[in-house]
């Protein structure tokens, strides 16, 4: 998988030859319309260049020659210029994007870094290759607090799960692990594709994932899984893990990553008490610690 940093830095030698291309149609567009324009810069080029030669051959008397020529070239340049209505920054390179200057992330007001509109390609490509190719339709704005009653439990949940993925809820002796408990039919796949959405939106590398995949994903990818920011693990059961090594992949991913302090969420539509009873040994233990998020009643 690649990261969205990733994706857009390899976009940036194209987004470059664009601005090359387009500072030389510039350039041809001017010279055109105001052909002494382009006389007055050959001439300047000429100047530079044998000035260049002066300067090797040390001889002071015609480089101050030449610097004087310059000068007067210059002077008549933006005489043109400003006569004829000139960008005088026709010649320079200018980005494509004026929201994010070509870096493909632009600051909120509120200070958050988000990946720019103008790469929208790229963050699709990112939340297909990051496990949500069939979700292309789940969008975090689209999450209805209100939907199926219950407003204020349900934007806990959504921002709890929101707090987990930026880190902040993680702290000394904090789990980075959590498991995410709610009743089937409630929208937990759509939160938690969202949610994972939003850390992809933020610059994070983040993957969604159903539990009883990880027997099927590739060795890169699970190892991926080990190192990224955020990672979701959906349909979480305890008979899942009980199957095709899913019990020991998992294991295996969960230390890692909570050596290293890295936020995981587990959703599942069971309660945690009655996973920890359940679940392969190893993973129950990890279990008993984790945060829980889970609507009333649970
Ligand atoms: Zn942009």
């Amino acid at each position: 998988m690649k990261t969205i940093k990733e994706l857009i830095r390899e976009g940036l030698t194209e987004v470059a030859a664009t601005r090359d291309i387009n500072r030389q149609e510039s350039i041809k567009r001017v010279y055109k319309a105001c052909p002494d324009l382009k006389d007055i810069d050959d001439q300047i080029l000429e100047v530079r260049n044998s000035r260049f030669i002066a300067v090797i051959d040390n001889d002071e008397r015609l480089i101050k020659r030449f610097d004087v020529a310059e000068e007067e070239l210059i002077a008549k340049r933006d005489k043109i210029i400003a006569r004829n209505n000139i960008d005088p920054d026709f010649d320079q390179e200018k980005s494509i994007c004026d929201k994010c200057g070509d870096t493909g992330f632009t600051k909120g007001s509120d200070g958050t870094v988000k990946v720019c509109s103008c790469r929208k390609r790229e963050l699709e490509m990112c939340y297909e290759q990051s496990g949500m190719a069939d979700y292309s339709s789940y969008k975090m704005k689209n999450y209805r607090d209100d939907y199926l009653g219950n407003a204020a439990s349900r934007k806990k949940i959504k921002n709890e799960l929101l707090k987990v993925m930026l880190g902040l809820d993680s702290g000394e002796g904090k789990s980075p692990l959590c498991v995410y408990s709610a009743p089937p039919q409630t929208g937990k796949t759509f939160l938690a594709v969202g949610v994972c959405k939003t850390a992809i939106n933020l610059g994070k590398s983040a993957f969604y994932a159903k539990c009883e995949d990880l027997a099927t994903i590739g060795t890169d990818t699970l190892d991926d899984l080990k190192h990224i920011d955020f990672l979701v693990i959906d349909d979480f059961a305890d008979a899942v893990t009980m199957y095709n090594n899913v019990g020991s992949i998992l294991n295996s991913i969960l230390e890692t990553r909570a050596a290293a302090g890295l936020s995981t969420v587990l959703v599942t539509p069971f309660p945690k008490s009655e996973l920890v009873n359940k679940c392969d040994m190893r993973i129950s233990g990890k279990l008993q610690s984790a945060k829980l998020i889970s609507s009333e009643g649970r």
